[in-house]
């Protein structure tokens, strides 16, 4: 089954969660054309390392995202606060229905509902009620993730994922943080293609699913 001539919506709290998610998928994705738009919703500024220039996730995401082959037109960068999601969470599911209408996608890929990082349960729960007639798929992010279902295997090439750590490798200013290197991204491919009977894939949840 593949997944063709459809509009997908990557939903990414913070400018690298959706390559780590889903980088090897969306490289897949656009392969098998379909229209693939990114939504980053912070930029975390404050978490910046002092040495830094403060908008440098900004600058990062475009590269990480272009290299996936994502569009520049397609690549929407929102400004609010790290940490501060929950509060924000109104104006958050309105930027959502907003993005719905202007978008209209067909599969939303968003963080799962189990994640324990406040600003991605947010981005998951708003998701939830924002896109209601849409198939949604939740992303893996292992050290986020108490539990996670394993319902829906997209499986990969070598090509895709390289691709993903290419574009995860964009993130300079993130290189410090120890997920952020190929040793994550490959093995986890390559375990995700063992139970799935391939070389690599991803896996998802399914949250919702419309044919
Ligand atoms: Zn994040």
């Amino acid at each position: 089954m593949k997944i063709k001539n459809s509009r997908i919506l990557v939903l990414a709290p913070h400018t690298d969660d959706g390559e780590f998610g889903c980088g090897g998928t969306i490289a897949k994705l656009i392969e098998d054309q379909n229209e693939v738009y990114y939504v980053a919703f912070s930029t975390c500024e404050k978490s910046v390392p002092s040495h830094l220039p403060k908008d440098i996730l900004s600058k990062e995401v475009k590269l990480a995202t272009s290299i996936l082959g994502i569009p520049a037109r397609n690549l929407k960068i929102l400004n609010y606060e790290v940490r501060e999601f929950i509060r924000d969470r109104q104006k958050i599911l309105e930027d959502l229905i907003e993005i719905r209408k202007s978008i209209k996608p067909d599969i939303v890929f968003m963080p799962s509902l189990n994640d324990v990082h406040q600003d991605h349960k947010t981005i998951a729960e708003e998701g939830l009620r924002a896109f209601k007639f849409q198939s949604i798929f939740s992303y893996e992010l292992p050290w986020n993730n108490l539990k996670f279902q394993n319902t829906l295997f997209i499986k990969l090439e070598e090509r895709h994922i390289k691709i993903k750590v290419e574009a995860l490798n964009c993130y300079e200013s993130q290189q410090f943080r120890t997920y952020g290197q190929e040793a994550y991204s490959i093995p986890q491919a390559k375990f995700r293609g063992l139970q799935s009977g391939c070389e690599n894939a991803e896996v998802f949840e399914v949250i919702r699913l419309f044919f």
